[in-house]
């Protein structure tokens, strides 16, 4: 009985690995509540340079230094204008969208849709070593 729990815990344990390493960028959403969008590229966020430089730039959940990823969305009807955009940890792939309200007050950043940090945030050691011997 023990070993059965125990070979089912090891495969259990060999499953997560597995899918800790497939580590993969979030799709984003195609639409918001009947409106298509049409997202541009992932890009380097612009690095924030003041005195909190350093907590404003790394990823909260990781600790990657930063820069994170930056998308837009266009969107709506005739001419589509930029109406989304998605925030991504380049490490952990924690990913955050919003929908962009303006208003009197200026731009409000409304959150649509968020993916929590993946498992496996360490460097793929395995993956350095085998282009390495390649
Ligand atoms: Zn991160």
């Amino acid at each position: 009985m023990t070993t059965e729990l125990e070979a089912l815990r090891a495969e259990n344990e060999q499953l997560r690995a597995q899918l800790a390493a497939v580590r993969t960028v979030p799709e984003l959403p195609a639409e918001h509540q009947g409106e298509p969008i049409e997202w541009r590229r992932w890009e380097q966020a612009p690095v924030i340079q003041c005195a909190r430089a350093d907590d404003l730039n790394s990823c909260p959940q990781c600790d990657h230094p930063g820069p994170s990823m930056l998308a837009f969305g266009l969107a709506g009807p005739g001419r589509p204008l930029l109406r989304y955009q998605a925030h991504r940890c380049p490490h952990c792939q924690e990913t955050r969208v919003y929908r962009r309200d303006r208003d009197l007050r200026g731009l409000d950043l409304v959150e649509i849709a968020y993916w929590p940090p993946q498992r496996d945030y360490q460097p793929d050691v395995a993956g350095v070593v085998e282009s390495a011997d390649a």
